[in-house]
C-alpha cells in the first residue's frame, strides 16, 4: 500500500471513531468505473423512478461534501451515479487494510443502529411447486426430478404453533410461486397465525396483483421478502424467462405503498454479474428504501441450465453485506442460509460484519430436502425447532444476544 494510502486510512479511521460517519475516497475509484456516461449506459432502465433518481438533475444533487460520499444518520434522499461510483469502490477495496477498516465500520454502525439484539425469524417452506422457470432455482418450474409438496394449512398452523411455543416471534412463511394457494387460503393461513400469539408473519410467496397483496396484508400479515435478485435489467431477463426487473420492482413498490415492511435483496456471483452490477444492486435497495434485505452468494443446482456455472464468492458476499449495512444503517440484514451452506461458520461470519438477523428453518423434517433450491442446504442440519437453543449460546460468545421483541423494522420506527 503506498503511503497516501495508508495515511488516508488512518484518517479515514479516526474520522470514524470520532464522527460514526463513514467516509470513503474518490481516489479509490477504479479506472474502468470512473466513467460516468460509461456507466450511464448500463444504470437500470426499468422504472421512470430509478432512471430519474439515478440521473438526477445535477443542481439538485445532495452535497456529497467534496465528491466524498458521506452517510449520515438521516441517510441520502437520492442516489446519484457518483454513489453508485463509489459504492463499486468500496466493493473494489482489497488491501487488507481497507477491507478490514470497512468491516470494523460495518459492525460499529451495526451496534449503533440496530443495536446487539439479534432477531430470529422461524421459516416454514410450505410448497415447492413453482410456476416459474429462475434458471438458478432447483425449485424451477422445468425440474421434473424433484419430487415436489404442499403443506395443508393445518400442517402449517401446527408448524408455527410450535414455533412460537419455542419463542420465535416472526413466522415467515415462503414457497415457490404455487397458486394452488389462493389469495385467500394465504390469507386465512395469516389470519390463523396471527391468532396463535403476538407474532408477526412474513410473507415470501413471490409476485402477485397488488389486490392480491392487499387481501394478505388485510389479514394481518406485516412483512413481505421478495428479493431482486440483480439489479441488471438485461441479466434479469436472461435469468427469469418472460418476467423483468420492471415487473419485480412494481411488486416492492406495490408492497410499500400498502404498508409491508419490505425485504428485498440479491445473489452475488450470479453469471454475467461484476461489481457494477452489485454496486447497482445496493443502489437499488437504497432507493427502494428497503426495511430488510437478504445477500446471500450463487450456489449451482446440478438440476439447472446454469448448473456448471461456479458459486459465488463467500468475500465478495460479506463485502456486499458490509457496504449494505453502511448504505443503509438501519435495515434488518439477516444472515443467508445460501451463506452459511458455503461457510460453516457463515452466520457468525455474518454477523459480525453488519447483519442482525437469523431465519432458523422450522419446517417439519419431512419435507426439508425437498426444499431444494439448492443442494446441500445449511438449513437441512437445523433441528426440527431450528436450533433456537445453540443460536443462543453462538451469540453469547460474541456478547449479542436474541432479541425479545418482533424485530419490527427500525426504519419504520424512525419515520
Ligand atoms: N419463490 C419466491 C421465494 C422462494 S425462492 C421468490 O422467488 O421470491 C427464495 C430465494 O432463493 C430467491 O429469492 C433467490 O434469491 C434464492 N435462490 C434461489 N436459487 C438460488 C441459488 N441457486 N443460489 C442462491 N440463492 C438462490
Ligand atoms: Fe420459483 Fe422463487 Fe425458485 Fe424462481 S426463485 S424458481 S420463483 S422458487
Amino acid at each position: 500500500m503506498t503511503l497516501n494510502a495508508r495515511n488516508r486510512e488512518a484518517r479515514d479511521r479516526q474520522d470514524f471513531q470520532q464522527t460514526g460517519v463513514a467516509r470513503v475516497c474518490q481516489g479509490r475509484v477504479p479506472a474502468t468505473m470512473a466513467n460516468r456516461d460509461e456507466l450511464g449506459k448500463t444504470v437500470l432502465t426499468p422504472g421512470e423512478l430509478i432512471d430519474t433518481a439515478l440521473h438526477p438533475d445535477e443542481s439538485t444533487e445532495p452535497a456529497t461534501g467534496q465528491g466524498r460520499f458521506v452517510w449520515t444518520e438521516t441517510g441520502y434522499d437520492r442516489l446519484t451515479e457518483r454513489d453508485v461510483t463509489d459504492i463499486a469502490s468500496m466493493l473494489q477495496a482489497c488491501s487488507e487494510g481497507e477491507t478490514e477498516l470497512l468491516f470494523a465500520q460495518a459492525d460499529q454502525t451495526r451496534k449503533r443502529f440496530v443495536g446487539d439484539s439479534v432477531h430470529i425469524r422461524g421459516i416454514i417452506e410450505f410448497s415447492n411447486y413453482c410456476m416459474r422457470n429462475c434458471l438458478y432455482c432447483g425449485l424451477r418450474r422445468d425440474n421434473h426430478k424433484l419430487r415436489r409438496y404442499r403443506m395443508t394449512p393445518d400442517e402449517i398452523l401446527a408448524a408455527s404453533e410450535n414455533g412460537i411455543r419455542r419463542g420465535y416471534r416472526t413466522i415467515v412463511l415462503q414457497s415457490g410461486e404455487d397458486l394452488h394457494y389462493s389469495t385467500s387460503d394465504i390469507a386465512r393461513i395469516v389470519e390463523g397465525i396471527k391468532g396463535l400469539g403476538d407474532v408477526a408473519v412474513t410473507l415470501s410467496v413471490g409476485e402477485r396483483a397488488r389486490s392480491e397483496y392487499a387481501t394478505m396484508k388485510s389479514a394481518g400479515a406485516d412483512r413481505f421478502l421478495l428479493k431482486h435478485e440483480t439489479a441488471d435489467a438485461e441479466l434479469y431477463r436472461r435469468l427469469h424467462p418472460g418476467r423483468s426487473l420492471e415487473m419485480r420492482i412494481e411488486c416492492l413498490q406495490n408492497l410499500k405503498s400498502l404498508g409491508f415492511q419490505v425485504g428485498s435483496g440479491f445473489i452475488v456471483g450470479l453469471p454475467g454479474q461484476d461489481i457494477s452490477t452489485i454496486a447497482r444492486d445496493i443502489a437499488l435497495l437504497k432507493l427502494l428504501d428497503v426495511d430488510m434485505a437478504g445477500i446471500g452468494p450463487f450456489i449451482p443446482h446440478p438440476d439447472t441450465p446454469i448448473a456448471l456455472y461456479p458459486a459465488g464468492d463467500v468475500a465478495m458476499t460479506l463485502k456486499a453485506l458490509v457496504v449494505t449495512r453502511l448504505a443503509l444503517p438501519h435495515a434488518n440484514l439477516p444472515v443467508t442460509t445460501a451463506l452459511a451452506t458455503l461457510r460453516p461458520d457463515g452466520r457468525k461470519l455474518a454477523l459480525s460484519c453488519g447483519g442482525n438477523v437469523i431465519m432458523p428453518n422450522i419446517t417439519p423434517a419431512k419435507y426439508r430436502k425437498l426444499y431444494e433450491i439448492y443442494p446441500d442446504s445449511a438449513s437441512l442440519k437445523d433441528p426440527e425447532d431450528g436450533g433456537i437453543g445453540e443460536i443462543a449460546l453462538m451469540l453469547e460468545t460474541m456478547g449479542r444476544r436474541i432479541s425479545q421483541t418482533k424485530g419490527d423494522s427500525f426504519r419504520r420506527k424512525r419515520r
